[in-house]
């Protein structure tokens, strides 16, 4: 509970992680997110929600500067990270990267072992000296996604070996190894069965103690069921930002009511 502090009124409040300020983005000639600002707070799950093309994607990808990747993508205004801008020419984007992980909708392992899966990231950062600590970073990150006991006796294995639902885990806990500070997650459980599915809600529960998650979904259930904040996109506008309860039952924007009593999208 480091991060939480109190309010004037005595309650909780958690530090923002990440602030938006008037981000716009085009890809080519044609605006996907349009004059967005928003600040996400550490320690929550927060959905962004939305029809189908809406810009959630496209927005999440501008936190840790997937976009970069896109030739012709461009970003626009101000994405600050604990205060500090991440489209600074000083920032490297991969070091970037170890700090705002990523978890795409296909599990997408290495194709190595489960173990050479976890290591990776922090054998390239240079985050551990010796085998004896990197096995332990192995390890931990197993046990943070909730893996470890289905895989502990065949780290050797490789990762594209595992059911869907746990090669999924394997990639929440690749993503852990660097030891981030935020986790975004585009649609992770899209291509899972229900089960794997509740798995990984059940730890993107868990994972909030210790990280600001973002996630993109499609489905207003599931971000009813674990995000604590909820964003509204609609046409590249972030349309209402809110406590997920508050969207959920009591919208502000006619719009936000007309999507999530299912008049659209
Ligand atoms: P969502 O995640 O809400 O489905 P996206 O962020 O994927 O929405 O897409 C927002 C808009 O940007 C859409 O009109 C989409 O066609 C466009 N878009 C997304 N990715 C690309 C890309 N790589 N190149 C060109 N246009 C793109």
């Amino acid at each position: 509970m480091t991060n939480m502090r109190l309010n004037e009124a005595g309650v909780d409040k958690r530090e923002t992680k990440i602030k938006a300020k008037d981000v716009n983005v085009y890809y080519g000639a044609s605006q996907a997110i349009k004059s967005v600002s928003v600040d996400i707070l550490d320690n929550t799950v927060t959905a962004f929600i939305g029809p189908s093309g809406c810009g959630k994607s496209t927005f999440l990808r501008c936190i840790n500067r997937m976009n970069d990747t896109i030739d012709i993508c461009r970003v626009e205004g101000d994405i600050l990270l604990d205060g500090a801008d991440i489209y600074d020419k000083k920032v490297d984007p991969v070091t970037l990267r170890a700090r705002v992980g990523m978890v795409f909708q296909k599990p997408n392992p290495f194709p190595k072992s489960i173990y050479d899966n976890i290591a990776y990231g922090p054998r390239i950062h240079g985050l551990v000296s010796t085998k004896a600590d990197l096995d332990q970073v192995v390890e931990k990150s197993l046990r943070r996604a909730a893996l470890w006991d289905e895989v502990k006796d065949r780290l050797d294995a490789p990762g594209t070996g595992l059911s869907g639902g746990q090669q999924q885990r394997l990639c929440i806990a690749r993503a852990i190894a660097t030891a981030p500070e935020v986790l975004l997650m585009d649609e992770p459980c899209s291509a899972l069965d229900p089960i794997a599915t509740a798995q990984v809600e059940e730890l993107i529960d868990e994972l909030r103690r210790d990280f600001s998650v973002v996630i993109v979904t499609h489905s207003m259930q599931q971000a009813a069921r674990v995000s604590q904040k909820t964003a509204f996109f609609h046409l590249g506008v972030l349309v209402e930002y809110g406590d997920t309860t508050q969207i959920f039952t009591n919208p502000e924007d006619q719009r936000t009511q007309d999507y999530i009593t299912g008049r659209f999208g």
